[in-house]
């Protein structure tokens, strides 16, 4: 790769296709593969990271919203695309594209079957989802026999799937929590199944999921992090890479005199002479606030420099004063070795907040 001359985010496509193998491998050989790819799969590039696990052994995507499976079918997807909070206003669009809703409460169930009746669907997949614990989104176990009652009674749909969302996968002290979620969606998942009369795909594990809880893959897992190289654990990030490598350039060097301020409402006062550079990305770029005056770093030369007073919208200022630099040095905001997950842990907050908000604005590059 070219050293980097503007902020771009490179995209390891390689790196994506191992991180897929790394996580089939832990299924058994029938097990289902959904990739998520909402929120810009995951701050990557929807359209492209689809197209590339498309080719590969991908059986479903999942979005968040209508509108980013209809960018997917407009790109040209055409496995099948679950959309996990569809909203009544987007029924028809979403049906005119071939994506599947999830429903989740006796509102939104009743008006999909409603506008699938009056567009004469027929058996169109629908996916229903059910709480076990995390209570976000989900019918609770006492729905089971009234919305089997009403499923059973139509024939404009039929149901694709049953699930369920762990709420702690990631933590082993929550292991018997999890235990329990588990517990409950095999029970909701039999009498459900028994109420329909057929046999829809169950699934409940996301990323942290499939590496902690083999006894819950059912016949499909949900995979987002994962893929972006990411296994929420020390342990599991060693045979993951993460894709995306976020990289910017020095545009200026200051000379700041002991005394001297840096940056908005005099955020940094210098105690001694300092050496700082200005690079081109800031909080409308997905480097919020949280990681200024001291907190968040970039590596520049193989060397850590620090974010220096207030985050501003298009920059941020470093501490250079011991790093051998100039104008125009390629500078790595977050890479393999210096991860999305290390620089956001210094603003206590997950790799997964950091990634989704790299902003649009920066260009994507892909690599393989
Ligand atoms: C986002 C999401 C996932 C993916 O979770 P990861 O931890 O990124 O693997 C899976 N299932 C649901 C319902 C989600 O909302």
């Amino acid at each position: 790769m070219p050293k980097a001359q503007q902020t771009v985010l490179e995209i390891n496509l390689k790196a994506l296709s191992q991180n897929l193998k790394h996580l089939q491998s832990k299924l058994q050989p029938n097990t289902k593969f959904m990739a998520v790819v909402k929120a810009f799969a995951y701050g990557n590039d929807p359209c492209e990271i689809a197209h590339f696990l498309e080719n590969l052994n991908v059986d479903y995507f999942a979005v968040a919203y209508t509108n980013e499976g209809v960018a997917l079918r407009e790109s040209g997807i055409t496995k099948p695309i679950l959309v996990l909070h569809p909203q009544t206003v987007n029924f028809k669009e979403l049906i005119e594209h071939c994506l599947e809703p999830a429903l989740y409460n006796n509102k939104i169930l009743d008006e999909f079957l409603e506008v699938a009746s009056a567009e004469k669907l027929n058996h169109y997949p629908v996916h229903i989802k059910f709480n076990t614990g995390l209570n976000r989104l989900g019918f609770s176990e006492n729905d089971v026999n009234s919305i089997a009652s009403k499923l059973k009674n139509t024939e404009a749909v039929k149901v694709e799937s049953i699930f369920s969302h762990l709420a702690a996968s990631e933590d082993l002290n929550e292991k018997a929590f999890t235990q329990n979620q588990i517990e409950r969606f095999n029970n909701i998942s039999n009498r459900f199944t028994e109420a329909i009369g057929y046999q829809p795909i169950l699934h409940m594990c996301n990323t942290s999921g499939i590496l902690n809880y083999p006894e819950a893959h059912f016949d499909m897992v949900r995979s987002g992090i994962g893929l972006y190289g990411f296994g929420n654990s020390e342990k599991e990030n060693q045979f993951l890479k993460p894709i995306g490598t976020l990289k910017t350039v020095i545009s200026q060097i200051h000379q700041i005199e002991k005394g001297e301020s840096v940056g908005y409402n005099r955020g940094f006062i210098s105690n001694k002479l300092t050496k700082t550079a200005t690079l081109p990305i800031g909080h409308a770029d997905g480097i919020g606030r949280q990681y200024g005056k001291g907190k968040g770093y970039v590596t520049i030369n193989n060397q850590k420099a620090y974010i220096v007073g207030n985050v501003c919208m298009d920059m941020i200022m470093v501490d250079v004063s011991n790093i051998d630099c100039q104008e125009g040095d390629e500078v790595v905001v977050f890479n393999g070795e210096t991860t999305a997950e290390n620089l956001a842990d210094t603003a206590n907050t997950i790799s997964y907040e950091l990634i989704t908000s790299i902003s649009q604005r920066i260009k994507r590059v892909f690599i393989s």
